[in-house]
């Protein structure tokens, strides 16, 4: 019998992504970010009507930005997850920690409900990142690459040295539910300067269709069991033609039997349950 987990995920940058990851200051394109609101409350509606699960993960500063926003992601039923407050890398582990409370304190406040989970503002998870989540009794992290349709546990204290061997680390009880590339709409869709030259984007929807619905269709068809993540932004699948896109995905997932749409959260609690975590034992 086929069991398929379908998590929508949400990183509702807005503004914070163009200050934090692209050092950008000028109003063109901060109103990109602004433009995620648009997207968002877009996403709430389409969401309703469809009666989904989804989970948000959002930047202290955008929910600062735009609480009225956050209350409603909450108010819908849907979770609400950590993103960091500014949408950039920290310089060391104290800065990190500075910024990580500064936003759990932000979303406690305005969604009112402390979050259990966490995802790396561009998947730049640092060394220390995940210490600081295990010490604060995060639940999961959904920043690494270890798997695709199969969460794991994550672990500290890998070791990378260039003259020998790779050091495996010791597992932790923090789960990992896995992020990709290929299943965020961010650098697919998105047309942006880098330092080393410009990332094109605008591909044609039925082009993202094809990587999003395959992925699916090898984890239904061939294995049967696990749990599909999809990384989106409201400011990049906030625009109509891939809205259009993401209907059409959300008719094709629906129609298959055994499948259902559920909040991180919940994944993470139901794989912890299947597989007690070893540590302490
Ligand atoms: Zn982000």
């Amino acid at each position: 019998m086929k069991e398929v987990s379908v998590c929508l995920t949400f990183d509702f940058d807005a503004m914070s992504v163009w200050i934090g990851t692209f050092h950008a200051r000028s109003p063109s394109a901060l109103s990109r970010g602004e433009f995620g609101a648009v997207g968002a409350l877009r996403l709430l509606t389409l969401l309703r009507e469809r009666r989904l699960p989804s989970t948000w993960f959002v930047p202290g500063h955008t929910a600062e930005a735009f609480p009225h926003l956050v209350e409603a992601i909450v108010a819908e039923g849907h979770e609400l997850a950590h993103h960091g407050y500014f949408h950039d890398r920290p310089r060391d582990a104290d800065a990190e920690a500075a910024d990580f409370d500064r936003a759990s304190a932000v979303l406690t406040r305005i969604g009112g409900v402390a979050p259990v989970g966490y995802r790396s503002p561009a998947a730049g998870l640092m060394p220390s990142t995940l210490q600081c989540l295990l010490d604060r009794g995060f639940l999961y992290d959904s920043s690494m690459m270890g798997n695709d349709f199969s969460p794991y546990y994550c672990r500290i204290g890998d070791a990378a040295p260039k003259d020998g061997p790779y050091v495996w680390g010791r597992e932790t009880s923090l789960v990992e539910l896995p992020f990709t590339w290929g299943l965020d709409d961010f650098p697919i869709f998105e047309y942006f300067q880098t330092r080393g030259g410009l990332n094109p984007g605008l591909a044609a929807p039925s082009q993202v269709y094809e990587i999003w619905a395959g992925d699916f269709d090898y984890l239904y068809d061939r294995l049967g069991r696990g749990v599909y993540i999809l990384t989106m932004h409201p400011q990049a699948i906030g625009r109509g033609h891939r809205l259009l896109m993401l209907e059409r995905l959300l008719d094709h997932l629906s129609s298959r039997e055994g499948v259902t749409f559920k909040t991180m959260r919940t994944v993470a609690l139901e794989f912890r349950e299947a597989h007690p975590p070893t540590i302490g034992k």
